[in-house]
């Protein structure tokens, strides 16, 4: 009897093993069940050729149209050629070699599967030398691997055909042993979920419809189940170190700061600021997500909850992903704080603490005095880059983190937190992201954090047009685009420019593609032509740190007209006198970066306006993700399509469409509650036995599904 844990040497010889080995990283029994098929063929129905990808391996089930067997030209032999058919489009195939024997199979008019590269040319699709099983009445071996009116199509490679994956796995299946179901007993009853045993035969083998669904069903739960589960675990590890308590302290600066916030809170600042006041008063690590759009008011959340750290004698570190962007933060913690942050400074409050700027390039005896306020505890609050949680710069009661912009910052440098508290405690985190995730990504990728959202913006926000600007069909509308930019300059308002690419570095690849448009490029083109007499200015990340903040004064204070700037503007840049920016090359952007950006306008009383140039064409998927960033301001319903639109291997990274990816029925699209449900369970689970030792199944099966090339994709997303 066969059990899963078997090598597949033993059982199919080793000829057979080593090239599923190979060709698909298939080892032992449960590596080659839980390579699913990719779909499914009912059998006497064509596989849609136009559906088929030029370069993809295919197998595709058609029917013989035309053979003809020829002398080859310049060689002695033969040359067998056929055309296949989906009753619509037809494929040429060409055999070199053993002609005879394959006029002898390949009968005009029989169906078939037929298995090879897709290829163009001439403007046919080509199959060369296709693998090929004879699907007819006569051929009993072929019709016995598939039961049902079913035929599993696999991922396939060459050499290893879906039809033999196939027969492999029927050899496995005829002599599989019934083993003890990883998946508690309780847990599959709630649920209705198939026997494992019965899952693997129904995915692979299925007699039908029903039993296909209720076999995905099961073993989609057990790919969700073993994320969640390693989620779980490390919230568990996360939450059982120790962290300082800081209660709210009464009458201090976060009651004053409270009292003279010019503004009233929304609702979801109170309700999440709530939440994470909650979280610092316990004595284990919080670990939160916020999300909110551009403006939504995060920071004043994040600066309230510093407060409440420093009110209990502690400090708080603000981190963000660029110098710019950190002394823009600390620029604008010291105005909201205003006299309470003034520590040491003639007109501070009472009880006023010290807000201090950290980051590598500033001058020696400053950053000296910065190192020592944060050593020393004089800074309350200290603000700096990610370098801040590095090495050097020490604490002397580092209880809270606060990082802005998440995606530049992973599990790996969480972990680098975990001892940075006063006596090897582990400060609160509360990581902060502009870009909205999916609920599915967030419980999948960001699995470990708790999430919060910030869903409503803050009266007064101005809307934000976006308008798609495609040059490719329409040049013409590029010259209203500057002629817009001065229309918003001569109203007294500024624009920003941002191109891909900052133009001084050395051309790279050979490609025929051209490159982006770059900021030094454009710059010098708008000041010679369209905004000719405007004051353009320039920012990009090569700029040393004094340049880039002075140019990011000179703009904020109305100096300059235009920014043209790569997207180190991306984040946090506040100047509500912006009113438009112009994206050129908006195809080279992702989707949340181009919603990112356009956050930078709009954020005075006017409305803002995003001209978005491309020179995709109208139908193409590059165009399409334009078009959704133009229907919708909603970064939520933004990330929604966003995900639609992508290819989920790319949202779960390369691990996905490596050889053996985990995640192989689960979608992130489709399979939201499934995933939730899972992730309860896990919780559940793990809170009783954290290390899965009661669970032994379960253990095998986060080893089993997350492999550890996964596990670690996990870990460092
Ligand atoms: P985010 O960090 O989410 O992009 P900010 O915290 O920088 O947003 O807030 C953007 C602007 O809105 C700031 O000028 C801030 O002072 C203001 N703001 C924040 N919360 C409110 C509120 N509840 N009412 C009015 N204005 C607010
Ligand atoms: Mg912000």
């Amino acid at each position: 009897m066969t059990v899963l844990g078997d090598k597949l040497t033993s059982l199919l010889g080793k000829k057979t093993a080593t090239a599923l080995d190979e060709a698909l990283g298939i080892v032992t029994v449960a590596d080659l069940l839980r390579h699913y098929p990719r779909r499914y063929a009912e059998r006497g129905e064509l596989t849609n050729i136009a559906g088929l990808e030029i370069g993809e391996h295919a197998t595709v089930m058609a029917r013989i149209e035309k053979v003809n067997k020829r002398r080859m030209r310049n060689k002695p032999g033969w040359i067998l050629e056929m055309t296949i058919t989906d009753g619509q489009r037809r494929l040429e195939c060409a055999f070199f070699g053993n002609a005879h024997q394959r006029e002898r199979e390949l009968q005009l008019g029989k169906t078939g599967l037929f298995a090879g590269k897709v290829t163009a040319f001439r403007n046919k699709l080509q199959l060369a030398n296709p693998e090929y099983q004879m699907l007819d009445e006569n051929n009993e071996s072929a019709m016995d691997d598939f039961v049902g009116a079913i035929i599993p199509v696999y991922p396939a490679a060459s050499g290893v055909p879906s039809w033999s994956i196939a027969r492999c796995v029927r050899q496995v299946l005829d002599t599989l042993e019934r083993e003890e179901d990883p998946m508690p007993q309780a847990l599959r009853k709630r649920y209705g979920f198939l026997e494992l045993f019965d899952a693997l035969h129904a995915i692979h083998r299925p007699q039908d419809q029903r039993a296909l669904d209720a076999a995905r069903e099961r073993l989609k739960w057990d790919e969700a189940m073993a994320i969640q589960l390693i989620f779980a675990q490390r919230r568990f590890s996360t939450v059982s170190r120790p962290a300082p308590a800081c209660p709210p302290k009464p009458g201090g600066l976060l009651e004053a700061f409270d009292q003279r916030l010019p503004f009233e809170l929304t609702s979801g600042q109170r309700e999440v600021g709530d939440h994470i006041a909650a979280d610092l008063e316990r004595e284990h690590p919080m670990n939160r997500l916020l999300q909110g759009e551009v403006g939504s008011g995060k920071t004043v959340v994040a600066l309230r909850a510093m407060l409440q750290v420093v009110d209990s004698g502690r400090q708080a570190a603000m981190l963000a992903p660029t110098e710019v962007l950190a002394a823009q933060h600390a620029r604008s913690l010291r105005e909201m704080l205003g006299e309470l942050g003034q520590a040491g400074e003639l007109g501070a409050a009472e009880q006023a603490t010290k807000i201090t700027l950290l980051t590598g390039s500033m001058p020696a005896k400053e950053r000296k005095q910065a190192l020592l306020d944060a050593a020393s505890g004089a800074a309350g609050i200290v603000v700096g880059t990610h370098a801040l949680i590095q090495d050097t710069v020490s604490f002397a009661d580092l209880g809270f983190v606060v990082v802005d912009e998440q995606h530049r910052f992973g599990v790996e440098q969480r972990d680098a937190l975990r001892t940075r508290g006063a006596n090897d405690t582990s400060p609160h985190v509360l990581v902060m992201t502009a870009t909205p995730i999916p609920r599915t990504v967030a419980m999948t990728v960001y699995g470990d954090l708790e999430t919060s959202a910030l869903r409503v913006m803050p009266v007064g926000r101005s809307p934000i047009s976006t308008t798609v600007v495609p040059v490719a069909e329409k040049p013409a509308w590029l010259d209203r685009v500057w002629q817009r930019v001065r229309e918003e300059v001569a109203k007294g308002h500024q624009a920003y420019v941002v191109c891909p690419r900052i133009g001084d570095e050395p051309p790279s690849d050979k490609s025929d593609k051209r490159p982006p448009l770059a900021v030094l490029d454009v710059a010098a083109e708008l000041e010679a032509g369209p905004l000719a007499g405007l004051r353009i200015g320039i920012l990009h990340g090569r700029l040393a740190a004094d340049e880039k903040d002075a140019v990011m004064r000179a703009f904020a204070a109305g100096k300059l007209d235009v920014l043209v700037a790569t997207t180190v503007i991306e984040v946090g840049v506040n100047v509500p006198n912006a009113t438009a920016m112009v994206i050129m090359d908006a195809d080279r952007f992702g989707v949340s970066q181009l919603h990112q950006l356009r956050g930078r306008v709009g954020r005075g009383s006017v409305a803002g306006l995003c001209l978005l140039v491309t020179e995709a064409l109208d139908g193409t998927f590059t165009r399409e993700r334009l078009n959704a960033v133009e229907s919708t301001t909603d970064g939520f319903e933004l990330s929604r399509l966003d995900l639609e639109l992508r290819r989920e291997g790319d949202i779960l990274g390369a691990a996905q469409s490596g050889k053996r990816s985990s995640l192989k029925l689960l979608s992130l699209l489709r399979d939201e509650e499934t995933i939730a449900e899972a992730r309860l369970r896990a919780q559940e689970i793990v809170a009783e036995d954290p290390a899965l030792t009661d669970h032994p199944g379960l253990a095998d099966l986060v080893a089993a599904v997350v492999d550890g090339e996964r596990a670690e994709y996990l870990e460092k997303s």
